[in-house]
């Protein structure tokens, strides 16, 4: 037997360290094929709180989002878990790219631009953009705000809404997250604040001295997501719990436990 000439070798070794460096990213995979980033676990990225689809609750994360994602844990015999990391590094594809976490599930818009860089889901949830002000605010309209202030969240599609729709001198202020936009309006730092429909009803719920102003007609539908051709086999399976528990009627129940009615249509 000849032994190997030393380059060949030396090219061996950058293979197998290579090799090596690759298994400790790609982690590991369930049974049905789906590639998880931590043994034993769903690991999924959302943005705290975005109540009613994901907030903490006596210690708990919990939400519709939370919910449906435990369906697909429990398929794939994992358990959920949950990172909180800013939205605007969700829907850039950041979080899922890096491999931070298997899925986002974040009360995330499907947008044309977002699929570029992620996979997303079908959908499972309609949502509109929305008006949040103080009841007595007097303002209506996006035309109300003009002069005025206004809150969005970075990164999401009310903020491109707002930059595309605004009054030109409207002054549009960016928030982290929901709850701050929302403080923003309920504390009077500024007129009023744009977001999803269903996060906006929930919260005045709670505070009557807010209202939904209006909605505008944005028409969104939200997907969870997966890295970008990275993990088909989880997005199948995804699909494939959604489309059962539309069939069996578990999704309407999950549904009326956080919105307290039946889904239109
Ligand atoms: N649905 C909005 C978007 O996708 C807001 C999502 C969020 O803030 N979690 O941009």
């Amino acid at each position: 037997m000849q032994l190997p000439s030393l380059p060949a070798v030396a090219a061996a070794t950058v293979l197998a360290l290579s090799l090596a460096g690759c298994a400790a990213e790609e982690a590991t995979k369930t049974e049905s094929g789906a590639k998880i980033v931590d043994e034993g676990k769903l690991t999924v990225c959302t943005g705290l709180p975005y109540k009613p689809f994901q907030f903490e609750q006596g210690g708990d994360i919990v939400g519709f989002d939370v919910e449906l994602i435990d369906l697909v844990a429990e398929e794939l015999g994992l358990e959920q878990t949950i990172i909180d990391t800013p939205f605007e590094g969700i829907q850039s594809g950041q979080a899922l790219n890096t491999g931070k976490c298997d899925l986002a599930a974040a009360g995330m818009t499907i947008t044309e631009e977002r699929a570029e860089v992620i996979d997303f889901s079908e959908p499972y949830f309609e949502a509109t953009q929305a008006l949040l002000v103080k009841v007595s605010s007097g303002v209506s309209s996006l035309e109300d705000l003009a002069g005025k202030s206004m809150a969005v969240q970075e990164g999401t599609t009310g903020e491109l809404y707002a930059e595309e729709n605004a009054p030109e001198d409207t002054t549009l202020r960016v928030f982290e997250d929901l709850a701050l936009l929302q403080t923003a309006v309920k504390t009077g730092q500024v007129d009023a604040g744009i977001n999803d429909n269903g996060v906006l009803y929930d919260y005045v719920k709670d505070n009557p001295e807010l209202e939904v102003a209006t909605e505008f007609d944005t028409g969104e539908e939200y997907g969870f997501a997966v890295k970008k051709d990275g993990n088909e086999s989880l997005l199948e399976t995804i699909n494939d719990v959604l489309a059962k528990a539309q069939d069996d009627g578990t999704y309407d129940e999950i549904y009326k436990k956080w919105f307290s009615e039946a889904p239109k249509g």
